[in-house]
């Protein structure tokens, strides 16, 4: 290994009873936010998770600090935590709320305290009902010892958290549109702006922030924000948590310093792979990004900045490994297949888009290709990101429809000679 990894731990390994208070309480916990409500302006707590420089951790990597600094100053503001975790191979939040559920209330205290919220919810997706249970008996709990409720602690400050269960849409994980589905209206994001931190939950200003991110605020404030901007790379700070799966020897959630390299995470975090077989390609940041090749980027660096140059992003932070038996086109259809599922069918691009890419690579993948379909493929692509460049350009309202194109563009790119075996020769009546 070329870096020595500072912090490296499985989530797994995380006490049995790491979900109950006294458990929490006996590591320190709700200690933060006892020094926050007794000794600190809602200035300074803002002011370290901008030196913390720590960015969101949901999938658009945007500095948790700077989104803080947009909330409009109207009344009432809301907090929502965004827990609709839904985008395939990610799985890092589910435990966050499963096995450290007292760390995210710890969190919704401070952030809420910080931004002048006296209502945060925390939306979960559907498919979570135990996560749930764990993070709706925390909020009890911290309610039942004064943590939550009026005049907290005695400091005047008042909180109330609202635990939701959304419907199980892949599409409420995009913030406006788990807004809406808050709301009790069709989960559909928004046209933007305005934006939520101007107008979001009930038209009033809203911050949603990611599960991991709201986590990690007890320890910034806790230690600093220079502290934490202190690990990892200059310009992607503080740890990460991944979710590693797929052909490794190691599947599941790690939490490492940003920094290290793909190479590092496969093969020194991850074990390697499978049977000892070779690596063929992985999906770096969930099922959105363009995958990564072993020739070209097993040395680049996990930070935002260099997976964007390399032409990709880190997304959700779910690693998915594909090993030289992997069928890459019957991957690239799962993934489109689902978005084409979870399309809310506003934009045309994307509603009518994802489904002919879906059918063009099941035509594919059972001897039904033809010739015309590579051209074919790559236009429809092109019709809903123009160019097919990345960052894609937007034709739709979210960034849905795009992420269809990724798997496309991977396989065109990386593989084109495999699509192009799957060809039959064109059936004519002649
Ligand atoms: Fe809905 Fe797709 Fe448009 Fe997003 S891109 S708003 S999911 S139709």
């Amino acid at each position: 290994m070329t870096t020595p990894l500072i912090l490296t731990q499985r989530m797994e390994d995380h006490p049995a009873d790491s979900h109950l208070l006294d458990r929490y309480e006996s590591t320190g916990g709700y200690g933060v936010m006892r020094k926050v409500l007794k000794s600190m302006t809602p200035e300074q707590v803002i002011e370290e998770v901008k030196a913390a420089n720590i960015q969101g951790r949901g999938g658009a990597a945007f500095p948790a600090g700077i989104k803080w600094g947009f909330l409009a100053p109207a009344e009432p503001r809301y907090l929502v935590v965004n827990g609709d975790e839904s985008e395939p191979g990610t799985f890092k939040d589910r435990q966050l709320l499963e096995r450290d559920p007292h760390q995210l209330v710890e969190g919704v205290i401070i952030s809420s305290f910080a931004l002048g919220v006296n209502h945060a919810f925390i939306y979960i997706r559907g498919e979570y009902p135990k996560p749930a249970r764990r993070v709706q008996q925390a909020v009890e709990a911290a309610y039942d010892k004064g943590y939550l409720g009026q005049n907290i602690l005695g400091s005047g400050f008042d909180l109330d958290v609202t635990v939701h269960l959304g419907g199980g849409a892949y599409i409420c994980g995009e913030e406006t549109a788990l807004l809406n589905s808050l709301e009790g209206l069709r989960g559909e994001p928004r046209l933007k702006p305005p934006f939520p931190a101007v107008e979001g939950l009930y038209a009033k200003p809203t911050i949603v922030n990611n599960v991991e991110t709201i986590s990690n605020i007890p320890w910034i404030v806790e230690n600093g924000g220079i502290a934490f901007a202190a690990i990892g790379d200059d310009m992607s700070v503080g740890t990460r948590m991944f979710s590693l799966s797929g052909h490794v020897k190691k599947p599941g959630n790690v939490e490492v310093p940003m920094g290290l390299t793909w190479r590092e995470l496969i093969y020194e975090i991850g074990g390697g792979i499978r049977d000892d077989k070779e690596l063929k390609t992985w999906v770096p940041g969930g099922a959105s990004a363009p995958w990564f090749v072993p020739d070209l980027h097993l040395d680049v660096k996990v930070t935002k900045d260099d997976v964007a140059h390399a032409g990709s992003m880190l997304g959700s932070g779910a690693v998915i490994v594909m090993d030289e038996d992997t069928n890459v086109v019957a991957a690239a259809h799962r993934i489109v297949k689902f978005f084409a599922h979870e399309s809310c069918g506003q934009c045309t691009p994307c509603r009518e888009g994802t489904t002919w890419l879906e059918n063009i690579l099941w035509r594919l993948l059972n001897g039904a290709g033809r010739p015309s379909d590579i051209d074919l493929l790559l236009d429809v692509c092109d019709n809903i990101s123009p160019g097919l460049a990345w960052p894609p350009k937007m034709t739709t309202i979210c960034p849905l429809g795009p992420s269809a194109v990724s798997p496309i563009t991977s396989i065109m790119t990386h593989f084109r000679e495999e699509v192009e075996a799957m060809v039959v020769a064109e059936v004519t009546n002649a």
